[in-house]
Formats: C-alpha cells, structure tokens, sequence
C-alpha cells in the first residue's frame, strides 16, 4: 500500500519549526529537539505514513479515538456539509440546533435506558471538569452543599486541566501545580503488582473495600462522587478483577456516593460492548465520553447522567451557570452522527464483540502466554496490554521495567507498528474496524519488538 502524501516541505524543516514553536505533551522538549519529532502525514484505514514516506501499522487509535481508522468519506462529508449549511451556532440559553438535537437521539437510543440527559464538551478533560461541577451542584441542590470531596484512583487519568488533573491519580501531574483541596485516591485494582498472595477475586474485593475504608476515614456526609476508568487506559491498561466493580457499586449505594465511569477510553464499543461499564456489568451515575465518539476526526466529548441526577439537575435545580462556547458544535455532531451511524449500522462494535475482539485476544494470549519476558496478557476486544516481567510465575517485576518497555516501544516504530508502554506494560488499542490480516500484523510486529527489546537489552 503506498499513500499519496503532499508534505510542502521537507521532513528536516518540519522537525526545526516544531522545534521551534511547539512544546510537546507529557515528552522532554529539549531531548525531542535534538531528534526531531515523527512527522504523521497521513493516514488511511488502520495505516498511518510519515513525510518521508513510512509506512507505520497504527496499534493504538491515535489516542484510543480512531475507531473507524482514517479516511473515512462519510465523515469527511457530514463534516462538509454542515460547514456549508450552519457552521456554528450555540446551546446557551434558549437556542440550539437540528444536529446537536439528532446527535441526542441517536447516543440515547445506543445507552441504557437508565440515562437521559446530557452536556456536551470538546474533549475528555473538559467532561470531566463538568463532571466536578455537576457533582457538587448536585448535592448543592439536594441540600448538602458540604458533600464535595470527590475520590479517585492513583494512577487513574482524567485529563490534563486542572480539576481533571486532580481527579486523577498521576502523582507527577499532581506535582506540576496538579493538585486541588476536596480530591482524595485509593489504590488501583492492579492484581499482577499489588495481589500478593490473594486470590485474584479476594484481591479485586480488597481493593474494592479500600474505597469504603476512604469513605468512612472522610465521612460519608463529605463524599460527593468516586471517579475511574471501567479499565485503566493511560495507566497502563490494567483490568481489575472480575470481583471489584459489584463492590464498589455496593459500597458506592451503601454510603451514597455517586458512581462515575470515565469511558472516554471505554466507550464506543472498545471492549465490544457499547460501554466499558456494561462489559464489567455495573450502573455508573455518570459516564463521560469522548474519543470514539467522534473517532477523533473532531473535538468532542460529554457527560451523560442517569435519570436520577438529571431530575434532581433539571427538574429541582433551576439555573445551572456553566457553559462552553462550542458545547454541542454543529460540524461535530454532524460527524458523532456519522461515526455512531457507521460503528451501529456496519455491525462494527458487535463484531469487534463476537468476532475480531475474540480473535486478537486469543492470539495475544497464544502468541505471548509462555513468552520468556511476559507476564500477563490482559484485554478485551480492541485492547489489551502485555506486563513485562521477569518471573511470571512469582509475579516479579523488572526494576527498570519502563526503561524496557520504552524500548520495546521505540523498537516497534522502528518496525512500523505503533504501540504504547505505560511502566512495564505495553498497551494496544487497534481501530475498531482491524480486519483478521491487520489484527496479525499487529501481533507478529509486537512480537518482533518485545523478541528485539530481549535481545537488545539482553534479557533473554
Ligand atoms: N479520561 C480518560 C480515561 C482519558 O483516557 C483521557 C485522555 N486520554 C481523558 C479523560 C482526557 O481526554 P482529553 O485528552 O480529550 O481531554
């Protein structure tokens, strides 16, 4: 497959201008200037080419977004056609529009019945800078305006604003100006570190009942709200076992606290269910969305809230004062439509359910379950993760673990495939339309790239 690709200039001077404008995100600017940054031109289904013309097999969705991979024409002509008919108008107050009013519909019909409303944003971290708000105005409106403090996971991501930066647990984010009053974590349900001796299930109850030891340590009349991922996306991709989210919904009812899944890695069919949270089988409050709702080919994100809270919101709570300029964009509902259309009608998240979800977890499992250098193979549908690990059978892990896997990493861009390390762990989140040839190239890449680390690194 070659791409037509029309780089104005050359690769070098891309590199120096960026260089010279742009700081990069969560990477060491002054180290990236010396290499120059990958410059993607291109992309087309699951492949992605660089100015220069490589060709690379794109593991992880851009960032968990593309989920009808690139290119897709009716995207770009649902996009085209609202610039042309109204390309922007706005939510606040007494007006909206036909596009934002189908989009409803159309996310509506897709969810539990048990949601019904919803305010839309342009990105993950902005839901969830609603989320902060609409939480607190929630038990505000109920009377109990003291009921704030919202609990997290450390090493759960949320976002990269301030609140959202709060809400998760990356201690470093925190210490770069991250950290707010009212934000509290507990440990992550992270059975191959943290398990012990325990049994996977007796781990996943533990960890689970740490939120109660939280909730009774702050007092229950403080808790507003606990916030994480069904499954850890930037945190490495980690599952918690199968015994931790009915806990925590107990716990969760028990001392009423709301429940609330961040989907916006979740959502959208990645496990091969609609949602992240009907795949672990529990009923969040809120869910916030982004990223595969428009497969990234736009800015937009939301939260939906069951039907408890919007009655107590709408119907108890008069004047909400919050608003976002672009909340409900025309052109990016247009392409939500467009994108939940094609991952419906196309059958495409109910094959990744039945079809090519089974397929590449079974042979991630096949191909890398007695791999010398890997530990644990976790994953459902489009995504799963691989755990280094020196012992599989003790559960040891490398010391240098991130070391290795970024290695490992920069080892498959040297392959064309890209793939994502968090700590010791190597993280993929293929488009939800990989065909069986594209989901074994995947896999036969990422082997070759943890076989190269091994000799590379000499650990094998
Ligand atoms: N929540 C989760 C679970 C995420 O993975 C991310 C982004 N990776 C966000 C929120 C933030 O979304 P955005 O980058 O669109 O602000």
């Amino acid at each position: 497959m070659t791409a037509q690709i029309n780089p104005t200039r050359s690769t070098q001077d891309y590199q120096a201008l960026d260089a010279a404008h742009h700081i990069h995100a969560f990477l060491d600017q002054k180290a990236l200037n010396e290499k120059g940054a990958l410059v993607i031109a291109k992309g087309q289904g699951l492949h992605l080419w660089d100015t220069d013309g490589k060709r690379y097999l794109d593991g992880m969705s851009g960032l968990w977004c593309t989920a009808l991979g690139y290119g897709r024409e009716d995207l770009n002509a649902a996009a085209t056609r609202q610039l042309a008919e109204l390309p922007y108008y706005n939510l606040f107050f007494h007006t909206t529009h036909p596009r934002v009013i189908e989009l409803s519909e159309l996310l509506f019909s897709l969810l539990p019945a048990h949601y019904s409303h919803a305010i839309y944003t342009n990105s993950g971290s902005e839901a969830n800078e609603v989320l902060i708000r609409s939480v607190r105005r929630y038990w505000q409106i109920l009377g109990q305006p003291q009921k704030k403090i919202m609990i997290g996971r450390w090493n759960g991501y949320h976002g990269s604003t301030l609140g959202s930066t709060a809400l998760g647990g990356m201690g470093f984010m925190h210490e770069m100006g991250g950290m707010l009053p009212d934000f509290a974590h507990i440990g992550e349900p992270y059975y191959f570190a943290e398990g012990g001796d325990l049994s996977e299930e007796a781990f996943g109850l533990k960890a689970a009942r740490e939120l109660e030891a939280k909730i009774l340590e702050l007092g229950a009349e403080n808790v507003a709200a606990f916030v994480a991922e069904p499954f850890q996306g930037a945190g490495g991709m980690i599952f918690p076992p199968a015994s931790y989210w009915a806990e925590i919904q107990r716990i969760c009812r028990q001392y009423d606290v709301l429940l609330c899944a961040d989907e916006v890695i979740g959502g959208f069919g990645r496990t091969g269910e609609w949602f992240a949270h009907e795949h672990f089988g529990f009923q969040p409050d809120t869910l916030t969305i982004a990223k595969g709702l428009t497969s990234g080919y736009i800015p937009m994100g939301g939260l939906v809230f069951s039907k408890r809270m919007a009655e107590v919101l709408v119907d108890r709570g008069g004047v909400f004062a919050h608003g976002l300029t672009y909340s409900g964009h025309p052109v990016a509902a247009a392409v939500a439509i467009a994108n939940l259309k094609a991952l419906r009608d196309e059958g495409i998240v109910s094959r990744v359910k039945n079809d090519t979800g089974p397929y590449l977890q079974k042979l991630l499992r096949e191909t890398f379950a007695n791999h010398p250098l890997i530990g644990d193979v976790q994953g459902a549908g489009m995504v799963a993760a691989l755990q280094f690990a020196e012992d599989k059978a003790s559960r040891k892990r490398f010391a240098n673990e991130n070391d290795i896997a970024w290695h490992c990493r920069t080892v498959g861009f040297d392959e064309g495939l890209i793939i994502r390390s968090t700590l010791g762990r190597m993280i993929m989140a293929p488009a939800l339309v990989a065909t069986h040839a594209e989901l074994d190239e995947l896999v036969e890449k990422t082997k070759r790239a943890v076989d190269r680390t091994g000799r590379e690194l000499k650990l094998l």
